[in-house]
């Protein structure tokens, strides 16, 4: 699963973002990326893979700045290179922004900017919201925001940092989530509570099409109308190993009922609802190269076996497709049969 972290404030931002890219690193992500404002630029580094790569590539080019998004990835549209790694810029240098969800209309979108002479650099659907934003720029980035996000279809949480306002962060979400944390003359935006628990445990939820404007001296929360709403300053708890058992005394028990939660959570932004039937994005640009499957092959160790026995049975149910459950850890050390029309 994906993540997102923001931050505003007078400390140090790469540190703070890349400390909570750490905290989400369980959820699953193929690479990793972060932008800050520094001197008046806005300065980027992304890696495919592990944080530790990203981490790495920040030492030879090590970021300074007050203001900053962060992302994971877990790709739905574009493979997961670094070319295709969150943030992403607009076409003129001016937006940067993160983004966990699916674009559902970007194909359309895209084709729109390309028309009107915008190069796109990557695969993803992401970077038609940075080059929208920068489309309606004109001063005032809530506003462009808000313009951009009136022509989405799909789900997102984004973050959004300008470089003609380096001293803004702009929240939005709809269907994926997003925290605003409060610190003292800082703030904090994340997927999810525990990329900035330790840094504060005051924080707003925001709810579906909520959009924050932060400034380093207070917040903006609006609704996709630009009228201001309210939410609650929620207390959380900081005690890392009862967040980390969740109240359970053990953790086997915490995730026997967690099973529901992760449901959801697997499904969260990748699930859209389209003339009453439920549709997994992100498949439909393979379609044909789906349609020629005759044969698949699931590799997985451990619980993820026995999941994976599973989805045997019920591709084979619902799809009519053939289907063999292998041990990873042997399956590398043979010489397997994978013709065209295997999915492994
Ligand atoms: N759809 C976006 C992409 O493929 C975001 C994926 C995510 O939620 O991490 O880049």
């Amino acid at each position: 699963m994906c993540g997102i972290v923001g931050y505003i404030g007078k400390n140090d931002a790469l540190q703070i973002l890349i400390g909570g890219l750490k905290k989400l690193e369980y959820r699953g992500y193929d690479s990793s990326g972060v932008a800050l404002i520094e001197d008046g630029k806005i300065e980027t580094v992304r890696a495919s893979g592990k944080i530790a790569a990203l981490e790495d590539k920040l030492k030879s080019k090590p970021l300074h700045g007050h203001v900053g998004i962060a992302h994971t990835r877990w790709a739905t549209h574009g493979a997961p290179t670094e070319q295709n790694a969150h943030p992403h810029q607009s076409f003129d240098g001016n937006i940067s922004i993160v983004h966990n969800g699916i674009i559902e209309n970007y194909a359309i979108l895209k084709k729109k900017l390309q028309s009107e002479g915008i190069e796109f650099k990557s695969e993803t659907d992401t970077e038609v919201v940075a080059h929208l934003i920068a489309r309606y720029y004109n001063g005032n980035l809530k506003e462009a925001v808000l313009k951009a996000i009136s022509k989405i279809e799909g789900t997102f949480g984004l973050a959004v940092i300008c470089k003609s306002e380096p001293d803004t962060l702009i929240g939005a979400r709809r269907g994926s989530p997003l925290i605003l944390g409060i610190g003292q003359d800082e703030f904090y935006l994340a997927s999810d509570v525990s990329a900035i628990i330790m840094h504060t445990q005051k924080v707003v939820y925001l709810d579906d099409n909520d959009i924050v404007e932060i400034k380093e001296d207070g917040y903006n929360l609006l609704n996709t109308h630009s009228q201001s709403v309210q939410h609650e300053v929620q207390d959380v708890e900081f005690d890392a190993d009862a967040i980390a058992k969740g109240g359970f005394a053990h953790f086997m028990l915490k995730e026997i009922f967690e099973q529901p939660e992760v449901l959801r959570n697997t499904m969260r932004g990748r699930l859209l609802y389209a003339e009453g039937n439920a549709k997994l994005a992100g498949l439909d640009t393979n379609i044909k190269e789906l349609r020629n499957i005759n044969r698949i092959i699931i590799t997985a160790c451990g619980t993820s076996y026995y999941a994976g026995m599973v989805g045997e049975y019920m591709i084979e149910d619902l799809a009519g497709v053939p289907v063999e459950v292998e041990y990873a850890s042997e399956f590398r050390y043979r010489n397997p049969i994978i013709k065209p029309g295997t999915l492994v």
